[in-house]
């Protein structure tokens, strides 16, 4: 078993993440950028070196004992992960780099296949560039129309808008599950069930769900779900995009190569089953492997400790950050509304130099536009700070965190 007892003793679960244990400038590392990247426990690192100590061979192919080891490992993972979505099938889960990937594959194969002149994609101002420039992308090529579903002053989504946004003409709702920038949770349910009554499709982008609460695509009704390994333990270039099975099985191939076909011709060819169709060339066999030991991790932490976790963390901290003052905290107010993610301002000092000041002190945030530049728009700046929480951090790290911010404050004066 991957977390030694009792479950949830945070000094035990952090120990379990080795990059955790460094000093960064003389400080013991305070790592608060979650929502860009998470640490990996040994747990993870110990099933990527197993992978390639042992069992080290091409999937699908060989006939031999490694490449039969290594496909049970790659495909078993593959069933992990479709549980852990709670998929009905493993079929309908295709491996990617991550959400990006994801969402470009479903853009390109079914967005170019399927719209047309006058066709409608709705987002929101919320998204991340990754659910925004591929729908820009096949928007050129296929001459539909993107629009956008608004947000109001705390971030959140105006969803009264929607009756009017929804038109007949509407053949995709993509949008994110939990924002990245502002932290703010999308009613999701809520969205498709709209959708669902002019006939648009729903993709959710949940590379900053999955790490932090159970998902349930079923539950969800939406038709794509996309989501990245490395956000949530696992490895970077891992990841994967849930479709239906009708809809993946209607699609034209993303990528041609090895492994996505089933007959090759001269001048034709025909193609694999799902997912295979969709993953051509030699897939990220160890991030998969490695990705199903991070579902196991944190199916044994248990999604109802992290997210209690992270809301009392989340809590402390916005306190802490009111009784510290001048700071500016964006996103929604209500705790039932947001996730584990603040975006704050500090008067005159720009987030650059927070972060760097932090960072003399071992304080690991992030701060820029977050690759969210409408969001930064929408309230009238260019970057915010962020700090981001995960199952490994402490009040302590709040504290450190507050006081790294109280020394910023010294250097640039009261806002
Ligand atoms: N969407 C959201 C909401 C994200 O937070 C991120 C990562 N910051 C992405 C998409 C892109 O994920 P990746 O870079 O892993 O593909």
């Amino acid at each position: 078993m991957p977390i030694t007892s009792p479950r949830l003793d945070r000094t035990a679960l952090r120990a379990q993440f080795p990059a955790l244990a460094q000093e960064v400038g003389g400080h013991p590392l305070v790592y608060l950028d979650n929502a860009a990247t998470s640490q990996k426990p040994q747990y993870v690192l110990d099933a990527l070196t197993a992978y390639y100590e042992h069992d080290n061979a091409n999937v699908h192919r060989g006939i031999h004992e490694l490449s039969r080891r290594a496909t049970v490992a790659f495909e078993g993972a593959r069933v992990k992960l479709a549980k852990f979505i709670g998929a009905a099938d493993s079929a309908e889960l295709v491996w990617t780099r991550g959400t990006t990937e994801a969402i470009n594959l479903v853009a390109s194969s079914w967005g170019m296949d399927t719209l047309g002149e006058g066709d409608e994609i709705l987002l929101s101002s919320l998204e991340h560039h990754s659910n925004i420039v591929p729908w820009q992308l096949v928007a050129r090529r296929t001459g539909a129309r993107i629009r956008y579903i608004e947000m109001d002053e705390q971030g959140r989504l105006i969803l009264d808008d929607l009756p009017e946004l929804l038109t007949d003409r509407t053949r995709m709702v993509a949008v994110s599950h939990i924002s990245n920038a502002l932290g703010t949770v999308n009613p999701i349910r809520e969205i498709t069930e709209q959708a669902k009554k002019v006939g648009a499709l729903v993709l959710v982008d949940g590379a900053q769900a999955v790490p932090h609460r159970r998902v349930d695509v079923q539950e969800l009704g939406c038709d794509f779900y996309a989501f990245s390994g490395h956000k949530m333990c696992g490895p970077t270039g891992s990841g994967g995009l849930w479709g239906r099975r009708s809809l993946l099985e209607s699609m034209p191939p993303y990528q041609g190569g090895g492994e996505m076909i089933r007959t090759v011709g001269r001048e034709e060819s025909t193609w694999a089953e799902i997912p295979h169709k969709f993953e051509a060339g030699t897939p990220n066999i160890a991030g998969a492997i490695a990705l199903g030991a991070a579902a196991d991790f944190l199916d044994e932490v248990g999604f109802d400790r992290i997210a209690e976790h992270e809301r009392e963390l989340l809590s402390y901290a916005l306190e802490r950050l009111d009784d510290l003052g001048g700071i500016r905290v964006y996103g929604p107010t209500d705790l039932d509304e947001r996730s584990g993610v603040i975006s704050f301002t500090m008067g005159d000092a720009h987030p650059h130099d927070i972060s760097t000041i932090l960072d003399s002190r071992g304080i690991a945030i992030r701060a820029g536009h977050h690759c969210a530049q409408l969001v930064m728009q929408h309230f009238g700046i260019s970057a915010t700070a962020r700090a981001s929480f995960y199952l490994y951090n402490s009040t302590d790290d709040v504290d450190r965190l507050i006081e790294g911010l109280a020394s910023v404050k010294e250097i640039f004066g009261p806002a």
